[in-house]
């Protein structure tokens, strides 16, 4: 079963889905303005008797909607992902004019939307200008104006739509969710998911995931489990019998370990099939498929950039767990340890979480703005080619003399949209645009991201020479892995970290010049800190236990959109908000439905009660 409620497949389903999202979306806004304008009326007739105020109150209730909307709908949405004057301004040396030749691009981008904002009330005002007198008579004047004119047919117009939210769940939760998107309609939403929330626990029958103990203020869908109570807080998977959370890594003996160089590189969106893509005949990665090694399999527990980096660190699943940084494991081994990363370590936060900030030298994409790949402004979008942190690299190697290194070394090259001027097409004639990244470029898409992919195995090849010239290659330990994969499309998505697949989570890691005993399954990002230790370890005795199944999240750890545990059989999946369970094979598998699966619940519900402790 193909799990894609977003998608409309016929000519048909577009009608109907037009019609059924259009007409509500119509009724709501249509009432609002009118609503307004009966509020704004009163208000004025009250504080400036003695004239007829219809068509100015019409006036500021079209405008201020007309702001409203842009503000809130697009103006926001455009600037959520962390537009940043302050770091705009730092970026340009501390002038306000070279900040703003930064955040242009973004201004630019805005300028359409501002210019038809400005247009539409500058022509509603002509409007009411013009005509408002007239209209407002005349509609005063006719059978429906004065049966719906009133304030008490305003009253029950705004009663009667206050219902349609639940007309609209009533119908599917497709639509629901779909109409979701509106603001309207999540405003008029609210009275109703405020009556239908009987015990005031944040959820209703309105809600999605609905509130299946309606009269338990104790019991709603993010409740805490208690273990072996004999009752269901959170109304899936049943009680949870015991909590089983996974130990925290344990200590590491510096004395037990060989004093190998430990260089650890990782690789921004790196799908898990790249060391096996073939392009005219060739790797797409070269250089690092042909490096003698052992592959692991490696999910991102919630493939996203910074989660996951912290994961490799500290051994974590989630922000909401401390854990011991590598780079203060191996500080305490008398190791010189470096920081060489394509992109901003401040972003999300990761310097400091990671102890990134303690290491002796530290190199990132900050320090470099002029280079960056992408336009932008946000700090997100502030990442630079990969050569310039192995230049950094190469030279620290150059200056250690005999001490040993723990090394990370980021390469940015495959962040969307896979292609900048900075990186080389040789895979292709014209790398796709980004106006042009739709499900029907996939091929293009792909081979736009292969190449980027081979710019970083050219840039890694690099990095490996580096170790070679300078006699290091043997006595170091190399781990090349990802931080998430990517969806090109392939279940109807573009990106990740938003709906849990192989093609989101799963992502590779080649480690050289050591190994491990495999486990059967892919192992975690919270594992590969455990892959370092069990690499280095002298005696096999001491190799601390890895795998088992990997929990992956969408959306917050403890009040989570999907859940899903990852292990050699595939990947089971519970989406809270559509109530329904899916299974995949293995990467490229399709989903299909299956039933209820305790194990994955109780995973989750073990791993909130430690997290959140
Ligand atoms: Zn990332």
């Amino acid at each position: 079963m193909h799990d894609q409620p977003e998608r409309v497949r016929s000519r048909g389903d577009l009608l109907l889905a037009t019609l059924s999202v259009g007409l509500p979306v119509a009724i709501y806004n249509l009432l609002l303005v009118l609503t307004g304008t009966a509020l704004l009326r009163a208000a004025l007739r009250r504080a400036l008797p003695g004239r007829s105020w219809t068509w100015v109150a019409g006036l500021g209730a079209g405008a201020a909607y007309f702001a409203v909307v842009t503000v809130h709908f697009d103006v926001y949405r455009y600037f959520r992902d962390g537009i940043d004057l302050g770091v705009a301004k730092d970026l340009g040396g501390g002038s306000l004019g070279r900040a703003l030749a930064f955040v242009r691009a973004e201004l630019m981008g805005l300028l359409p939307l501002v210019l038809s904002a400005v247009a539409g009330g500058v022509a509603w005002i002509f409007l009411c200008r013009r005509f408002g007198r007239r209209i407002s008579g005349g509609l005063g004047g006719s059978g429906a104006g004065r049966r719906f004119g009133t304030a008490r047919g305003i009253l029950l117009a705004n009663v009667m739509v206050v219902l349609l939210p639940g007309a609209a769940l009533a119908v599917s939760d497709r639509l629901e969710r779909t109409l979701g998107k509106v603001e309207a309609h999540r405003l008029y939403r609210v009275p109703l998911a405020y009556l239908t929330d009987f015990d005031g626990d944040g959820f209703g029958l309105m809600t999605r995931p609905f509130d299946h103990a309606p009269f338990d203020g104790s019991r709603h869908p993010y409740a805490r489990d208690i273990p072996g109570n004999g009752i269901d807080e959170n109304g899936v998977g049943g009680d949870l019998p015991r909590a089983e959370a996974r130990p925290p890594m344990e200590a590491w003996d510096g004395r037990r370990l060989e004093r190998k160089n430990v260089l650890l590189v990782v690789l921004e969106t790196a799908r898990y099939d790249l060391l096996d893509a073939v392009v005219d005949g060739q790797p797409v990665m070269p250089a690092l498929a042909a490096m003698p090694g052992q592959r692991l399999r490696v999910i991102s527990h919630f493939a996203f950039t910074g989660p996951a980096i912290c994961g490799i660190f500290n051994g974590t699943i989630s922000d909401a767990e401390e854990g011991t940084s590598l780079i203060d494991r191996f500080r305490a081994f008398g190791y010189a340890t470096g920081v060489f990363s394509g992109q901003p370590e401040d972003h999300a936060d990761i310097a400091r979480r990671t102890g990134m900030d303690r290491a002796d030298v530290r190199w990132d994409a900050s320090l470099m703005p002029a280079e960056r790949m992408y336009a932008g402004a946000d700090l997100n979008s502030l990442v630079v080619p990969g050569h310039l942190p192995v230049g950094e690299l190469a030279k620290w190697i150059g200056t250690l003399g005999d001490r040993r290194f723990f090394a990370y070394l980021n390469l940015q090259e495959m962040h969307f949209p896979y292609d900048s001027k900075k990186i080389p097409a040789t895979l292709l004639d014209e790398p796709i645009p980004r106006s042009e990244i739709t499900e029907a470029n996939r091929d293009w898409l792909l081979r736009t991201y292969w190449n980027a992919a081979r710019r970083v195995d050219t840039v890694l090849g690099m990095a490996i020479e580096t170790l070679r010239a300078s006699g290091r290659l043997e006595e170091t330990l190399v781990l090349v892995v990802g931080d998430h994969g990517e969806e090109l499309f392939h279940h109807g998505y573009l990106g990740h970290g938003v709906n849990i697949s192989h093609e989101q989570n799963e992502t590779f890691l080649k480690l050289v010049n050591g190994t491990i005993d495999a486990p059967e399954g892919p192992i975690g990002h919270s594992d590969i800190g455990r892959v370092i230790h069990n690499a280095l370890a002298r005696d096999p005795a001491d190799r601390m236990p890895i795998g088992g199944p990997v929990l992956a999240i969408v959306g917050g750890p403890v009040a989570p959109r999907q859940i899903g545990l990852f292990d050699a059989t595939g990947l089971r999946k519970y989406d809270f908000s559509k109530d329904a369970w899916t299974r995949e094979d293995g990467p490229g598998g399709e989903p299909r439905r299956m039933d209820e699966d305790p194990a994955v619940i109780h995973a989750w519900e073990s791993y909130a009660l430690a997290a959140s402790r």
